[in-house]
């Protein structure tokens, strides 16, 4: 078979430890054989990152903006401990963080499902798809601790002059004060990536938040994605059969529950962060979470939701076997590889996508997995067996 071949390069983002040793065996044994890659690439690993003083994550944004579609393997975001592990002159920002401001996007989570995992809430036959918005809120928040009798106040200066002040509350006694902030920039890119996503993954989009109580700032964020819905995409929604509602959050945590799956669920960024979490687990695995960051003007940057297993490789390193699940870190190459092929047209591409896609998940289903779904497998007749990292990808590819 001749392999397959696409115009445009595909941004390539290499990371560190124990997805890092996957990412190389995926491309050897599932991916290169069969197709001709075409990349830009990147070394996103910390040594590199470190040699660079990070431009190379700049670099790397840039190239996801040049050519529209990325895939990243999961990267260490350095703490103290890694500054001294890894001799680091400076305490390097997530490169997460980083690509994730520089294209403005909101980062989409959904669950790879296979027949004999079943989710906690066993209604949940479809994914669920999350999707966060990931600027402001109380991840940019101001804080005080007071500390004695006190009056808190909010005050707004604008630049021509005007004043606006509200008091937040009286204290007796000392308390506690918060100030948080978003802006309509920020909402209104929040909102295009859910609605652009949507459409592309012909899913309905439930967006939520707790504007009863909120009258001002949660009530913004429903204003601005009704008014953009109203005006760009009403009607596309309508010709794509698909559908936007706006739920009070508690309305949509109970009709999520009760549902069974398959819409988007769009959340501010703090009911995102919980919400993401619950999903996930809900769903069985972490390791089998995929993540797309998306931007407004549509450029995808594809990876896996988990970090880079860090037990794993400190296990790897000493020369003992591991099994670690590859499993969305599969699903990113598939999902980058699928989207290339759609925007350069390509049609074997999204071919090869599709079936690597349903290779992996039918290994799982016939029995072979790694040790972490081992105790999740339950299917009439079929006995789990465990592999190590290596011998699934192999399973896979025989499948394939
Ligand atoms: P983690 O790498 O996701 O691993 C946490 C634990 O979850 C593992 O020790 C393992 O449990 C289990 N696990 C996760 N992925 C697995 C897989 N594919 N197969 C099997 N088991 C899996 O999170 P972490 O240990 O908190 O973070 C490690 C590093 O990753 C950190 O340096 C962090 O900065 C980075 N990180 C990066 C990203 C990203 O690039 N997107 C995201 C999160 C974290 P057992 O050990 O019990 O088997
Ligand atoms: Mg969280």
């Amino acid at each position: 078979m001749p392999k397959i071949k696409y115009p445009t390069p595909l941004v390539e983002m290499q990371g560190d430890e124990m997805t890092r040793v996957l990412w190389d065996w995926i491309k050897e044994i599932l991916i290169e054989p069969y197709v001709e890659l075409n990349v830009d690439f990147y070394d996103l690993g910390l040594p590199a990152r470190e040699k660079t003083a990070d431009k190379v994550t700049l670099d790397a944004a840039e190239a996801i903006k040049k050519y529209g579609v990325g895939v990243k393997c999961a990267t260490i975001t350095p703490n103290a401990q890694r500054v001294e592990e890894y001799n680091l002159s400076k305490m390097w920002l997530s490169p997460n963080g980083t690509i994730r401001a520089a294209l403005d996007g909101t980062v989409f989570r959904a669950p790879v499902l296979v027949d004999g995992i079943v989710p906690f809430i066993p209604s949940w036959k479809k994914p669920i798809t999350i999707a966060r918005h990931a600027y402001g809120d109380v991840y940019r928040n101001c804080e005080i601790k007071v500390d004695g009798d006190a009056v808190g106040e909010l005050t707004v200066r604008y630049k021509d002059g005007r004043v606006e002040t509200k008091r937040i509350a009286e204290f007796t006694g000392g308390g506690v004060l918060q100030g948080i902030h978003n802006t309509d920039a920020s909402i209104e890119s929040f909102a295009r990536s859910c609605f652009n996503f949507a459409l592309d993954t012909k899913q309905n989009l439930w967006f939520a938040t707790k504007d009863t109580i909120s009258k001002t700032y949660d009530r913004r964020f429903k204003d601005i994605f009704a008014q953009v819905f109203e005006k760009d995409y009403k009607d596309k929604f309508g010709k794509a059969g698909i559908s936007y509602d706006y739920t009070l959050i508690d309305d949509s945590v109970a009709r999520v529950v009760r549902s069974d799956g398959g819409f988007i669920w769009a959340l501010k960024n703090y009911d995102g962060d919980v919400m993401s979490d619950m999903v996930a687990t809900a769903y069985g695995s972490l390791a089998m979470m995929t993540s797309v960051l998306v931007s407004p003007d549509g450029k995808y940057e594809y990876e896996a939701a988990h970090g880079t297993v860090t037990r794993h490789y400190y296990r790897y390193r000493d020369g003992e076997e591991t099994s670690t699940n590859s499993v969305a870190t599969i699903f990113a190459w598939t999902g980058a590889l699928r989207k290339r092929g759609e925007l350069d047209n390509v049609k074997a591409l999204c071919n090869f996508a599709d079936k690597l896609e349903a290779a992996t998940v039918k290994t799982i289903e016939s029995g072979y997995m790694t040790k972490d779904l081992v105790g999740l497998f339950r299917k009439d007749g079929v006995t789990p067996v465990p592999l190590n990292s290596r011998e699934f990808l192999l399973k896979i590819k025989e499948n394939l």
